[in-house]
């Protein structure tokens, strides 16, 4: 990706590095916070998939504003993961780790000391295929890795919000949600591509039915995707949808236009270890002429 192709052309791409935040996702927290006020009175909370952290910059921003209007509590907490490594982030204890793996969910947990999160944050992602059933069921697993761990962490009440790709069996995990949260809300926000299926649920009131134990078992998605699974009647869950955003910002598929004035921005904060690395080695030693 050249310094001036469309995708470094983005608005929202520079307004990210004006602003001072590692990527142009940053917005889309900012924007869903902006509609629900899920992070207002927030103390503890984790990002699961964080890397390269806009999302913990966020949540280091906010959570440090609400302590200041509440100094007598405890210092706030944040525990991020990702499987990539991240640059250190002030007030943001780091853990690299798979979340689908039960000995990185244990350490967040342990993070935890018995205490519980008020929050639990998921803007995972696949490495896509372009095979869209295979991506999505990928994204649906990530999900409910997140799922598993919010249920060992967060506090009864608490939020999570978590980023979906909205294809046919959706509805699916709409029911599998809303077993744990009465309120669950689907929502794009202005800054979220719109050719692009993602979205974002907002799950809030965490109530785990009675006598539920977590259990690092993944027994969420135990369902065949075919035609005589469909899911019908009671069992097919609709949530609300709402767009977030200011409508007349900027949309999020604009980009700046290649004339001689433009002039590309550095990168805030590269990759520590770019996930292209072994690839690019690879070329440099000729491997894949050979
Ligand atoms: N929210 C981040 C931010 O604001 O900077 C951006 C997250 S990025 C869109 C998606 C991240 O999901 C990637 O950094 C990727 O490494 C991570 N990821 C994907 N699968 C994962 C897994 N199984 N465990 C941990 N992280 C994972």
């Amino acid at each position: 990706m050249g310094k001036s192709s469309k995708d470094k052309r983005d608005v929202y791409y520079r307004l990210a590095k004006e602003e001072g935040w590692r990527a142009r996702s940053a917005f889309k927290l900012l924007q869903l916070d902006e509609e629900f006020n899920f992070l207002q009175g927030v103390q503890r909370a984790v990002d699961l998939c964080a890397a390269p952290g806009s999302w913990s910059q966020v949540l280091s921003k906010r959570l440090s504003e609400n302590h200041k209007q509440t100094p007598e509590e405890p210092e706030p907490k944040i525990v991020a993961v990702d499987l990539q490594a991240m640059a250190p982030l002030d007030g943001v204890i780091q853990l690299q780790g798979d979340i689908t793996k039960k000995s990185t969910a244990e350490k967040i947990i342990s993070y935890f000391d018995g205490g519980m999160a008020d929050i639990v944050i998921c803007d995972g992602a696949p490495d896509v295929t372009g095979l869209h059933d295979m991506d999505e069921y990928i994204q649906a697993q990530l999900l409910l890795a997140a799922l598993n761990i919010t249920t060992h962490v967060l506090r009864p009440g608490g939020t999570f919000v978590a980023k979906i790709f909205r294809g046919k069996d959706i509805t699916l995990l709409y029911s599998q949600l809303k077993i744990f949260f009465p309120t669950v809300t689907c929502s794009k926000p202005r800054s979220s591509r719109n050719s692009s299926i993602e979205a974002f649920i907002v799950c809030q009131n965490y109530q785990p039915p009675a006598d539920y134990t977590p259990t690092m078992a993944n027994p969420l998605l135990d369902l065949q995707y075919d035609a005589m699974n469909e899911l019908t009647g009671p069992n097919r869950t609709i949530v609300p949808f709402i767009a977030c955003g200011d409508l007349n910002g900027y949309d999020a598929d604009r980009t700046y236009p290649l004339t001689s004035s433009y002039k590309a921005l550095d990168p805030l904060q590269p990759p520590i270890t770019a996930p292209y690395k072994t690839a690019m080695e690879l070329k440099r030693n000729n491997f894949y002429n050979k």
